[in-house]
């Protein structure tokens, strides 16, 4: 497995929603609805989509990225 949990907490979530687009701020209130106690700051959808980022979860060089960016702030659940 290439991440931890918090990887394993976006595919949880975000599995019965393939192809669905969705902004950053819709993902970071799913993901907090069900993680209240998550700061919405250490959400970080980049983290685990198709372009990488600092601090990345990693999950791209596994072609197992659970977002595609389509646009600025915008994702596409693969
Ligand atoms: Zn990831």
């Amino acid at each position: 497995m290439p991440c931890g949990t918090d990887h394993d907490r976006f595919v949880n979530l975000f599995k019965s929603r393939k192809g669905r687009t969705l902004t950053r701020k819709q993902i970071i209130d799913i993901v907090q609805s069900s993680h209240p106690a998550l700061e919405r700051s250490s959400i970080m959808p980049s983290d685990h989509d198709d372009r990488g980022n600092k601090g990345e979860c990693g999950c791209r060089k596994f072609n197992d990225h659970v977002f595609e960016r389509v646009g600025r702030g915008i994702y596409k659940v693969r």
